[in-house]
């Protein structure tokens, strides 16, 4: 008898996750075959040797032994009360620590927050290009994904009208990602309050992805948008993993502010699905007080002289020596979003690009398209690299391009 093979849920058919897609297992087999893959595809900071602030591990060393049961579904007291108390004093309206949801990382957030929100049908807007579970969070709920440019002709930054256009009577939820991956981009303030005022006007929820929210260079300055929202209810998304560099502790956290009335029954909904899996991992969430109270740790990697300064500054050098590149300078987060030059390459393919980039070259950056843009003339790579490799990484670059030119 022919064996039935285990069907998929049809849900997952708009689903991708390029970042550590096919591309990854590719390298995953090259190095299995002995070759050096200089992976430019994760942000994930500890694999290149960058390390969790001693504090700020220190405290999670020490209360090992108190993190044996679970915890409250919402999270430890004292980290919710740390990471309230940081909202409050930047002025977010309503922020509590009976309002703040720490989760298994942002990303186990943003599926929580999108499952608490959405019926069938229902409509998110998001930023194109956008972070990719952003989009897969939305359809696995149930939601439909619709897109408002942020162009490299604008700076990669949205247009509120434009925003505004692709409401519907379905529209629930305004998704930002700023500082934003995968492009750097940091919204102005102006900005921000013309979103909030689209959000007001509409009756939507504000989920303010705010991951990188120190990562910044030169003289770009973050605004944290639950202040500027006032009574809209907004949900703000941090965490450890960038910040702290330390991605593998998989602790991130939500705190919902704006009017409590508004809000009530969606927080009730957040406390209900955080109830069903109990809590989140206890041992890390004791980093979350050292974090937010200590040094800051993070200047001193993205100033002048800083490794992720000098990375992001060999990065913008190496694409402008390029004979086919250029690139919007990333303002924040860890990431460069480079583009052909208009012209410069009729046959390029962001998908074919990155494959012979990898085989040829052995370097792994992620095609554009994986971001939910149209276009096929971008990749993403990560600043992580020791700032002296990054050199040899965009020779590399140019000769598969010269390559891509000659066929
Ligand atoms: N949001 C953005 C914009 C990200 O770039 C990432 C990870 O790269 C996440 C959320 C998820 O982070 P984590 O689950 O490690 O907290």
């Amino acid at each position: 008898m022919p064996q039935r093979t285990v069907p998929v849920s049809s849900r997952l058919s708009d689903v991708r996750y390029e970042i550590r897609g096919a591309l990854s297992r590719r390298a995953r087999e090259l190095e299995a075959e002995g070759r050096h893959i200089v992976r430019l595809n994760i942000g994930n900071p500890g694999l290149f040797g960058f390390a969790v602030p001693a504090h700020v591990r220190a405290e999670v060393e020490a209360n090992l032994s108190r993190s044996e049961a679970y915890c409250h579904q919402q999270g430890l007291q004292a980290a919710r009360e740390a990471i309230a108390a940081r909202e409050i004093a930047r002025g977010a309206q309503g922020a509590h620590a009976d309002n703040v949801f720490i989760g298994n990382g942002v990303s186990e957030l943003i599926d929580l927050t999108l499952r608490a929100l959405l019926n069938t049908g229902e409509e998110v807007l998001l930023p194109s290009p956008d972070y990719p579970l952003w989009s897969a969070a939305t359809v696995l709920n149930g939601g439909r994904a619709r897109y408002y440019p942020c162009p490299a002709s604008r700076g990669h930054l949205p247009d509120p009208d434009e925003v505004e256009a692709l409401i519907t009577p379905r529209t629930r939820a305004l998704v930002l990602i700023n500082p934003n991956n995968p492009t750097g981009a940091v919204y102005p303030r102006e900005l921000l309050e013309a979103l909030v005022a689209v959000a007001e006007r509409h009756r939507l929820l504000l989920l303010s992805d705010e991951i990188y929210d120190g990562i910044l260079y030169d003289d770009a300055k973050f605004h944290p948008l639950a202040p500027l929202a006032g009574d809209v209810p907004c949900v703000t998304y941090a965490g450890l993993s960038k910040m702290q560099r330390a991605c593998g502790y998989r602790t991130g956290w939500i705190s919902v502010s704006g009017s409590e009335a508004k809000f009530a029954e969606f927080r009730a909904a957040l406390d209900l699905l955080s109830a069903l899996r109990l809590c989140a991992n206890v041992p890390s969430q004791w980093a979350i007080v050292p974090a937010l109270t200590g040094p800051d740790t993070m200047s001193a990697l993205t100033a002048p002289g800083g490794r992720l300064f000098e990375a992001r500054r060999a990065v913008i050098e190496g694409v402008r020596a390029s004979e086919f590149l250029e690139v919007v300078a990333p303002q924040g987060a860890l990431y460069a979003f480079p583009q052909v030059k208009p012209g410069a390459l009729p046959a390029f393919d962001d998908e074919a690009f990155a494959l012979d980039l990898l085989e040829t070259e052995s370097v792994l950056v992620v095609p554009g398209n994986g971001f939910n843009i149209r276009e096929r003339n971008h990749f993403r790579m990560t600043l992580l690299p020791q700032p002296a490799e990054i050199g040899d990484v965009f020779a590399r670059i140019e000769r598969c391009l010269r390559r891509t030119a000659e066929r």
